[in-house]
């Protein structure tokens, strides 16, 4: 007999939205319906060439070993040049640490920090895994509500009110997932105050901050003075190099708390596979044209994404400044996220996610990822649009 009892730590955990609204899409595309698949987070360009090419040699040449748990030294020190030129800050490679994922250098460096009944800050509607992680270390999740009209940055008044003394940590994410928003100057400068007048720690989560329709890439709480000493960053190889599935991420933090990663890292998963690794060390080293051109072809996208929403009576979709989602508003429909996404999956075969899959205050609202091509897109806007205007 199996033992039923699950320690409380993990009773609260549900599956990511994304990965159960593509469950129920399958299940029609078995039935043979033509399903267009907005859900998933992920970009639909093949991993770039160069970096390819490189995973392949590495795997031909033998490199499926394990290396040292934060990472092989040289990676480690090109991620180290490469957050420091970004961000201009100083970053030693012993500040870095490596990982299968983004994921594990959010989860772990949470274990680390937070202690149980320690309030953790995270926006909402947010990704899924900032409250799972905080709930797994017994913190207690308070979640920051985002104002629409800033374009998705925190609402500052909800923000103040909500630190206080017990807060451990802010989570930032920018761009962010669901919203495509990018959090501006002057709100970084009033979260870093809030963080240092009461001593928290941040995790800045910029895995799309090379992502961005203005500028070079999106500004890093960790940029502004002294306050790289209390961040967390968390970035990776996904996103901008289309490396969903080769699992490689990071985190750059203060080298004590790498420590303590690494440590967590060490105990857990081990390493990252080294072939990975060295794809990484390529796709840093080479050329960035392609990541230059995946941008621009998501700006063509959000552009059509977002005219053709506007233009369906009752949809209301702000320009997102970053990533590849649109999040438009759809309260005017009269129905509620969920309900709405379900009718709109089984009624259009368009399969895309309640605001609700991001939390509370996504309410009233959808996330269409726009990493599709652009003829299924239009085809997407099309079926949507009549749908609507059947209602
Ligand atoms: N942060 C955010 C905001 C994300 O959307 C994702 C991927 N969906 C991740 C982190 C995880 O990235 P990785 O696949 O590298 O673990």
């Amino acid at each position: 007999m199996t033992p039923t009892t699950h320690a409380t730590r993990v009773r609260h955990l549900r599956a990511e939205g994304a990965y159960h609204m593509l469950a129920k899409a399958q299940a029609l595309e078995r039935q043979g319906r033509d399903i267009i698949h907005l859900e998933v987070g992920e970009p639909d360009a093949l991993t770039f060439d160069h970096i390819r090419q490189a995973g392949v040699e590495a795997i031909e040449a033998g490199k499926a070993r394990y290396t040292p748990p934060a990472g092989m030294p040289e990676l480690r020190q090109a991620i180290a040049a490469t957050a420091a030129r970004q961000r201009g800050i100083a970053v030693t490679p012993e500040m870095v640490v490596v990982s299968p994922g983004a994921k594990p250098n959010m989860f772990f460096p949470t274990l680390a920090v937070v202690e149980p009944g320690d309030e953790v800050l995270y926006p909402d509607p947010g990704f899924p895994t900032y409250a799972a992680m905080v709930g797994v270390a017994g913190g207690v999740p308070v979640p920051v509500p985002l104002r629409e009209e800033k374009g998705f940055s925190f609402d500052l008044e909800a923000f103040d009110r909500l630190i206080g003394p017990r807060t451990k940590l802010i989570i930032l994410n920018s761009p962010a997932n669901p919203t495509g928003g990018v959090i501006p100057p002057a709100d970084l400068e009033h979260i870093a105050e809030a963080a240092e007048r009461h001593d928290c720690w941040i995790l800045s989560d910029e895995i799309y901050a090379r992502l961005v329709y203005r500028g070079e890439r999106a500004p890093s709480i960790a940029s502004l003075p002294g306050l790289s000493a209390r961040t967390i960053i968390v970035d990776g190889f996904s996103k901008t190099y289309a490396m969903t599935g080769w699992r490689l991420g990071y985190g750059v933090m203060p080298e004590a708390l790498a420590r303590s990663v690494e440590l967590l890292i060490t105990h857990s998963v081990g390493s990252t596979a080294q072939f990975t690794q060295i794809a990484g060390i390529e796709a840093l080293r080479g050329t960035q044209a392609p990541v230059d051109r995946l941008v621009e072809s998501f700006r063509e996208r959000r552009d059509r994404v977002v005219l053709g929403l506007n233009a369906i009576p009752g949809v209301h979709c702000q320009e997102p400044q970053g990533a590849f989602y649109a999040f438009p508003n759809i309260r005017a429909l009269g129905m509620t996220s969920d309900a709405l996404a379900d009718r709109i999956l089984e009624e259009t075969g368009v399969a895309l996610l309640p605001g609700t899959a991001f939390g509370q205050y996504g309410e009233g609202y959808l996330r269409l990822s726009y990493a599709n091509s652009m003829e299924k897109l239009d085809l997407a806007l099309e079926r949507l649009d009549a749908f609507v205007r059947g209602l």
